[in-house]
């Protein structure tokens, strides 16, 4: 969905945005809103090919400056390098959008250390490099730091145990680094999105169902749409989110409230297990 331009043109000029998982799912429509509002983009994610096609693409459809990298957001000195040759090529760095994640059901107890480990590394502690990274860009002239969180770790949900763990750490810093990093002219929140249905998520409904079982559980009856979480960043980067910080926005349309809230039952997850070693 492209959805309506409700921004006024130019909004974001002058500024460079760095999205982490940008060139799929809810990253791919953050990335999009930002560079149609009028930012230069650096898309980054383990598959460089990928992103560098996606810059190309934004660039030629919304004649803004693009950049494609290859990261790690689970490697920290890669992460710094990889910052500052990016700050350097497009000039200046003002937004960095926390997107990236890596998450899967799995029953608690049968989580190995390395499963445990790569969902917060990849979730939390990828958060906590990217901001640390951007921070010595940032805080030159000030700027904008947007995680994505979600709303499942304020009610627990079943299965999800590494990333609810990795969300609430996110929500955390998120406060935290309001606190310290304010005096520096950097605002940073977080948006907690519902269900929006990505190439992540259609890999975990296979297992335990498709959205369309569960979608009464969502007030406004229907999926989101990843431009719908990229608006509010672009919000927040722009002028009229000046005096916001340390805010986690919820955008779900009501799941978050209903209590017909979608789930995959605790007695399922043996099933979800047996199949995903069968599908490795
Ligand atoms: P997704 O489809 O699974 O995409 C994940 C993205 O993260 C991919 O672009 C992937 O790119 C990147 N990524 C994974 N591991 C990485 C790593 N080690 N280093 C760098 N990039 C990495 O996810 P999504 O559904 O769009 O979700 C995006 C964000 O929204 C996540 O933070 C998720 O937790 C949150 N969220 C999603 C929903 C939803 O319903 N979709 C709901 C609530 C919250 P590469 O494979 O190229 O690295």
């Amino acid at each position: 969905m492209q959805g309506p331009d409700i921004f006024k043109t130019g909004l974001l000029n002058g500024k460079t945005a760095l999205v982490t998982g940008g060139a799929s799912g809810i990253g791919r429509g953050i990335a999009a809103c930002l560079a149609r509002a009028g930012a230069d983009v650096i898309i980054a994610s383990r598959r460089q090919e990928l992103c560098e096609a996606y810059a190309r693409e934004l660039a030629e459809t919304y004649g803004v400056r693009t950049l494609g990298i290859g990261l790690d957001v689970r490697k920290s000195k890669a992460i710094d390098s990889a910052f500052d040759e990016a700050a350097a090529k497009m000039g200046r760095l003002d937004v960095l959008v926390n997107n990236a994640a890596g998450n899967f059901y799995f029953p608690a107890e049968q989580l190995s250390d390395n499963q445990w480990r790569a969902v917060l590394e990849i979730d939390l502690y990828g958060t906590f490099y990217c901001s640390r990274a951007a921070f010595k860009h940032l805080h030159e002239h000030g700027g904008t730091i947007v995680s994505i969180s979600m709303t499942l770790h304020h009610t627990g949900w079943a299965g999800m145990a590494p990333a609810c763990a990795a969300k609430s750490g996110i929500d955390a810093i998120t406060r935290t680094l309001a606190l310290e990093w304010g005096r520096f002219g950097i605002r940073v929140n977080a948006i907690a999105p519902g269900p929006i249905i990505t190439e992540g998520v259609k890999k975990a409904f296979a297992l335990g169902g498709d959205f369309e079982q569960h979608k009464d559980s969502v007030p406004l009856g229907r999926a989101g749409e990843p431009e719908e979480i990229g608006n509010m960043v672009v919000f927040m980067a722009s002028e009229a989110g000046a005096w916001m910080t340390g805010s986690i926005v919820t955008i779900d349309g009501g799941e978050s409230l209903s209590p017909r809230r979608a789930g995959v039952a605790p007695e399922a997850l043996e099933q979800l297990a047996a199949l995903m070693k069968a599908q490795r």
